[in-house]
């Protein structure tokens, strides 16, 4: 084996794809049961069509260079994020209000979700290449020329090469890392993963029949429980959804979700219309009690738009052996879709796989 990329997120996939174009012999290991990380779908139980995006749903190729060529490369097409009409806006008056709300310049949806983006990757890299329910516990360096990655399972599998492509915080606080200086551990403990601590709630509708009273879909409400709603459909309009930011605190999600529910069916109801009560499916994903995304640093700190991370996580350890390849370790868009694929290509372009 030449390289061992650790986590199959957007990051690692990419670098695994970049490395094999290299001419490396990779293999990807995952800890959960499927492949993506922070990027998911809600699927049709039947056809497996992608319903709605329960990770990212946005990426900016007008303003993301590295995206823009990735997209083009993996046949993924984009399209407008739907906004036509009056935005529904509650908290800042004493009724709420119609009106539009600006969207943001050269935000587009990918065709099929950023999940289009995964599928896509696994494809070009094969799927024997990636190993899921594989959870790594340990990076050692054994004295040889290989690097040992030892799993949950007690398999230890030598590498010449490893990629760590997991969120810095979970490496820090799960991972044993004997080789490594206090120093690095600290700036991995200090880099926030982008998004961890959220939950999105997906409503899945029949049609988009709020465009039909001249509403956009979207809800900003200081109540809540969902704080930001957007139009969720796809092209045309098909399948349709409105997808939401919830507002309520991982401890009151948690202690009641049937309560998280109703409020905000009753809060689309009375947004939307009354058939917006009334879903196909209603799916709330909580990324923060996704243990391989989130840790307790994450959830005992306010969620802050990612900075730059520290320069000691884009260096090469273990004598250029071992990288750091995660979206927040990215110079360019950190914790975004665009920083994943930069970080991902960057770090297996600049990793040599000959011993020198
Ligand atoms: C709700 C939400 C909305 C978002 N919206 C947007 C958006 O609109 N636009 C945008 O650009 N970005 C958005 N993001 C951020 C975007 O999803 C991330 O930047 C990107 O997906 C990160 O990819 P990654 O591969 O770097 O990390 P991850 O996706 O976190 O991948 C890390 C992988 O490592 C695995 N792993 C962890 N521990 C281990 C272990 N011990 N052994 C093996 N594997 C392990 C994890 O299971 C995971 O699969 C959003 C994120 C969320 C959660």
């Amino acid at each position: 084996m030449d390289v061992v990329v650790i986590g199959a997120g957007l990051s690692g996939l990419t670098a695994a794809v970049t490395l094999q174009g290299k001419g490396a012999d990779v293999q990807v290991l995952e800890a959960g049961p499927q492949i993506g990380g922070r990027i998911r779908a809600l699927r049709d139980p039947d056809s497996g069509q992608v319903l709605a995006d329960l990770g990212p749903t946005w990426v900016w190729p007008k303003y993301q260079p590295v995206a823009a060529r990735w997209l083009q490369k993996l046949g993924v097409e984009t399209f407008e994020q739907f906004n036509d009409g009056n935005a529904v806006i509650t908290g800042y008056g004493p009724s709420p209000l119609h009106q539009p709300l600006p969207g943001q310049d050269g935000m587009v949806r990918p065709v099929g979700g950023p999940t289009a983006l995964i599928d896509a990757l696994s494809r070009e890299l094969g799927s024997d290449r990636v190993r899921t329910s594989s959870t790594v516990t340990g990076i050692i360096e054994d004295g040889s020329d290989r690097i040992a990655v030892q799993l949950a399972s007690g398999e230890v599998i030598t590498a010449r090469r490893v990629i760590l492509s997991i969120p810095s915080r979970v490496a820090a606080t799960t991972l044993h890392l004997p080789w490594a200086p206090p120093s690095l551990t600290e700036a991995m403990r200090q880099t926030p993963t982008w998004m961890s601590t959220t939950a999105k709630a997906v409503a899945v509708y029949d049609r988009p029949f709020w465009r039909d009273s001249g509403l956009s879909g979207r809800i900003a409400s200081r109540y809540g429980p969902l704080v930001e709603a957007h139009d969720h459909s796809g092209i045309a309009g098909s399948p349709a959804a409105i997808f939401g930011f919830v507002g309520w605190s991982l401890e009151q999600r948690q202690n009641d979700p049937d309560g998280l529910r109703q409020a905000i069916l009753t809060q689309l109801a009375d947004c939307l219309g009354e058939a917006a009560g009334d879903p196909v499916s209603l799916k709330i994903e909580d990324w923060a009690i996704n243990k391989h995304i989130v840790t307790d640093l994450d959830l005992s700190q306010p969620p802050h738009h990612p900075d730059v991370g520290p320069n000691l996580l884009r260096q090469p350890y273990l004598g250029g052996r071992l990288r750091f390849a995660v979206s927040e370790v990215a110079l360019r868009s950190p914790g975004l879709i665009e920083g994943a694929f930069d970080i991902g290509e960057a770090v297996a372009a600049a990793m040599t796989l000959t011993n020198s």
